[in-house]
């Protein structure tokens, strides 16, 4: 079998997938770069489709024996770390074409974490996609989603992971991860959120926790419900359980990303119920949201629209930024919405899988729930995950708020936001929306910017015992009050005539 990589952009990918097919040949598809491979015999033929300006140079070329061709899925660059002598064909980072046997392969791939898998290598098929989206009217500001997406906070997210960091380690079971855990609950206390704390069964007899935080939908008759998740707990593989683990990047990244969405969630209405949970457990093979999932009944499981996962959303590895949004064939209409979102509310360039590795989404898809991970792209190009030099300086605070945009816009139209409505029932009586004009939303959602800054400004100095009890119960009051406002409970007349305004 002869091997060579070849670059077929998008709009031609499907005549050359013909011509491949023809030549008597097979293709993987990498988004662009396409690896090509075919019998000896058919090799020549094959090639001859292909001026020598489409070869990639950065990938090899070479003989391989077809049954030899393994697929790697790697998080961060952990397989060629551990394993530098197998022979990679083709390297898109996350994801690889090596030289294996079928036994070699077998072996590497037991293990209790999660750090790569192997498989072997299927012909014809695309392992990433990078999807061409038009900016659409959502985008507009003034449009409802706009008002969320204005609300993401770098300060907020800033504050997060600073705070995340400062502990030692997030190891699943260590004390750290405890006191982590019990801060982020006190955080979405803070928010007004519902806040839980599950028990998370590690191997071994230890425990960890899941933390969660329910913010009712405001709609009518069954409500759908929208979870967002990313695992709080990070590792240091080499240096064992009492070595400092950071996690700057896996994930404190992703769980400060959550909080950070959750506060630009806070002052909006949605139909559909929000739930945002961190996981513990995920470093030794997604246990947290393995037993979340589990714990679900068959209603619960049937009401999620969706599951946003976020793991590893700081690191610029690629240019420009991009973002891989992985998922499974049941959540391709998730990952339309995010790619759209992403378009609309950010620069990022997308990249799009359909094959779930090695993160919390994966427990949701196997249970037949539509998951999506985002992730930043090109991964495998941080070495420095799970050591102790997953450090703050590697993450980029405006590159991982470009990610929380794109999932702030999609949280908003997926769990249906509504800005400016008071709710349907008052009073015992039925209200009716006053109109709200597109400069109006303008201003609530500016409000909405300027009111999440200064709460955030609080919650910090609250957080570092600055804040005295009556400045404490100051802030509580007007955030309540600005609460009924936006929610549209306090009475404004309406000239409709109805008789409760
Ligand atoms: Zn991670």
């Amino acid at each position: 079998m002869k091997y060579s990589s070849f670059v077929v952009f998008k709009p031609d990918f499907e005549s050359a997938r013909q011509r491949i097919e023809d030549a008597g040949g097979w293709w993987v598809r990498f988004g662009d770069d396409v690896l090509t491979y075919s019998a000896n015999d058919r090799w020549s033929n094959l090639e001859s489709e292909f001026s020598s300006s489409q070869r990639n140079a950065r990938q090899p070329t070479g003989t391989i024996g077809k049954a030899e061709m393994y697929l790697v899925v790697q998080k961060g660059r952990t397989f060629q770390l551990e394993h530098p002598d197998v022979e990679v064909i083709f390297d898109k980072g996350r994801y690889l074409v090596v030289r294996l046997t079928k036994a070699k392969a077998r072996k590497m791939n037991k293990r209790e974490d999660v750090c790569f898998h192997i498989e072997p290598l299927s012909e014809n098929m695309t392992v990433f996609d990078t999807p061409y989206t038009q900016r659409s009217s959502a985008a507009a500001s003034g449009a409802p989603q706009a008002g969320v997406v204005a609300s993401v906070q770098q300060a907020v997210f800033v504050s997060h992971i600073e705070h995340l960091v400062s502990y030692t380690t997030r190891l699943s079971a260590s004390s750290d991860y405890a006191a982590a855990a019990d801060w982020c609950r006190k955080i979405l206390a803070g928010m007004g959120f519902e806040v839980s704390v599950e028990s998370v069964s590690l191997p071994g007899g230890q425990t960890s926790e899941n933390v969660i935080g329910r913010k009712p939908g405001t709609g009518q008759g069954l409500r759908g419900n929208l979870v967002v998740t990313a695992h709080l707990d990070s590792v240091n593989h080499a240096g064992g359980p009492s070595a400092p683990a950071p996690g700057a990047d896996d994930n404190a990244s992703g769980a400060a990303g959550l909080l950070t969405l959750a506060a630009a969630c806070v002052t909006f209405r949605f139909e559909h119920d929000l739930t945002f949970v961190l996981f513990g457990g995920e470093e030794q093979g997604l246990h947290g949201s393995q037993q979340y999932v589990g714990a679900l009944d068959q209603v619960a499981r049937d009401n999620i629209l969706g599951v946003l996962n976020m793991d590893m959303i700081g690191s610029v590895n690629s240019e420009p930024p991009s973002v891989l949004l992985e998922g499974h064939a049941i959540s391709q209409s998730l990952i339309a919405a995010l790619a759209q979102s992403a378009a609309d509310f950010t620069t990022l360039s997308v990249q799009t899988s359909l094959n779930p590795f090695a993160s919390d989404h994966v427990p949701f898809i196997n249970a037949g729930i539509p998951a999506v991970l985002t992730i930043e792209g090109a991964d495998s190009a941080n070495e420095a995950i799970h050591t102790a030099n997953d450090t703050l300086d590697r993450v980029s605070p405006e590159f991982a708020l470009q990610i929380l945009r794109m999932n702030a816009g999609f949280v908003a139209s997926l769990a249906g936001v509504s800005v400016g409505m008071p709710p349907a029932d008052y009073g015992g009586h039925a209200v009716h929306a006053p109109p709200v004009s597109v400069e109006a939303a303008h201003m609530k959602s500016d409000l909405a910017f300027h009111f999440n800054a200064l709460f955030a400004q609080y919650a910090r100095l609250g957080r570092d015992g600055l804040l005295s009890q009556q400045d404490y119960g100051n802030w509580q009051v007007s955030r309540a009050a600005y609460d009924d406002l936006s929610a549209g409970t306090v009475k404004v007349g309406c000239g409709c005539g109805c008789g409760g305004c």
